[in-house]
């Protein structure tokens, strides 16, 4: 039995962490997220376990390693929040969930997609007021459209097929060509043929040093007027300004965000009493061709049950002083034959 505190749990994961955890560790929940501040809160435990809206920058780790945490389990696939390198250096063990339904995310950025092209959310707002008029609600048949792919990982693939269903044309841009992908008709192309193809485009690739602002003005300038821009990867992977620009210039017909690269603090809370201060995401909102969903993308039974069980399975494992398979820098020799490409990647974000 580990003691572990579990920061940024909120009431829509703790039933499940608790469920998965059946007891098998002494579990404290707090709703707060960790940051240098409530770093304390960690004293006395062995392990924590994170969220994306966690801080596990350096400064942060050092206070964690000096209470005695010795374990880090991510409750996410994406590691961008912690710095890695130093936890490596400071030798705390650090476990991801590598992979839980993809398809909750995909089809999250499906939802986005029709809802923004159908007009749901006006709709909706204008039937709420008796106005049944229909003069701005018109959108366009995905049916035989482009749709470009950035990152044909587990969920870039799960929504490709949801694409192909449609009827779709299907680019993809990944330094890493899956053969199943090629297999199901799906072209790569360069990011800028992409770019300049689709009508579409959907992001699921990383956030590291490489795809920060991957999508930024440069981009922008390629793109088909009118093309719908989905990102429910990463805030950072596109420069907030500058998708700012290609709103107002009319080059994007629309945004579908379900991540923002100023999010930590902002998403995940409850901020109806507070002033909204930061300019980029109120300027965002106010477009009625965006619609932001605060990183919700997960949110399905099947995705937070795959959450918390391989969170708990990776406790379990350093609780029985083994290794856990999903280790971001594995200690042993034969789990890092399989990570060696993994952890090179790491060390260079
Ligand atoms: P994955 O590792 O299976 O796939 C990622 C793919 O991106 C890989 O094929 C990789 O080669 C590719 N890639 C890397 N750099 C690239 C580049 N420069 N251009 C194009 N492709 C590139 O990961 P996944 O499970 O499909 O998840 C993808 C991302 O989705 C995660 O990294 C995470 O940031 C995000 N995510 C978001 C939510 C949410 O709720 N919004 C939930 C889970 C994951």
């Amino acid at each position: 039995m580990m003691k572990v505190i579990a920061y940024s749990t909120k009431g829509f994961d703790k039933p499940y962490l608790k469920k998965a955890a059946a007891g098998r560790h002494e579990i404290i929940f707090t709703e707060k997220r960790l940051t240098l501040e409530t770093v304390s809160l960690a004293n006395g435990c062995e392990a924590v376990a994170l969220f994306t809206s966690d801080d596990a920058s350096k400064d942060v780790l050092q206070e964690l390693s000096g209470k005695g945490v010795k374990y880090i389990a991510l409750r996410s696939t994406g590691y961008d929040h912690v710095d890695i390198n130093a936890s490596k250096d400071m030798g705390i063990r650090l476990a991801n969930v590598p992979e839980y339904s993809p398809y909750s995310i995909a089809e999250h950025a499906v939802a986005m997609l029709m809802a923004v092209n159908r007009k749901l959310i006006e709709s909706q707002l204008l039937m709420q007021l008796h106005d049944f008029r229909l003069d701005t609600l018109t959108g366009f048949d995905v049916h035989g459209k482009t749709v470009g792919i950035v990152g044909t990982g587990k969920i870039g693939m799960a929504f490709a097929k949801i694409m192909g269903g449609f009827g779709t044309i299907v680019l993809a841009t990944d330094p890493v060509h899956n053969v199943k992908a090629e297999a199901a008709g799906i072209q790569y192309v360069s990011l800028s043929e992409l770019i300049r193809r689709s009508d579409i485009i959907s992001i699921h690739c990383p956030l590291h040093e490489s795809t920060k602002n991957l999508f930024a003005r440069a981009q922008f300038a390629q793109m088909k007027k009118g093309c719908v821009l989905i990102n429910t990867s990463r805030g950072g992977i596109v420069n907030t300004e500058d998708l700012l620009e290609a709103l107002e210039k009319g080059i994007i017909g629309s945004a579908c965000l379900d991540v923002y690269d100023k999010e930590k603090g902002l998403f995940f809370e409850d901020h109806r009493n507070s002033i909204l201060i930061d300019p980029n995401f109120a300027k965002l909102r106010s477009f009625k061709n965006v619609l932001i969903t605060g990183h919700q993308a997960f949110l399905t039974h099947e995705a937070l049950t795959g959450i918390a069980e391989t969170t708990m399975n990776n406790l379990d494992c350093w609780a029985a002083g083994l290794e856990s398979p999903n280790e971001l820098y594995p200690q042993s020799v034969e789990h890092s034959s399989n990570k060696e490409e993994l952890s090179e990647t790491i060390l260079t974000i």
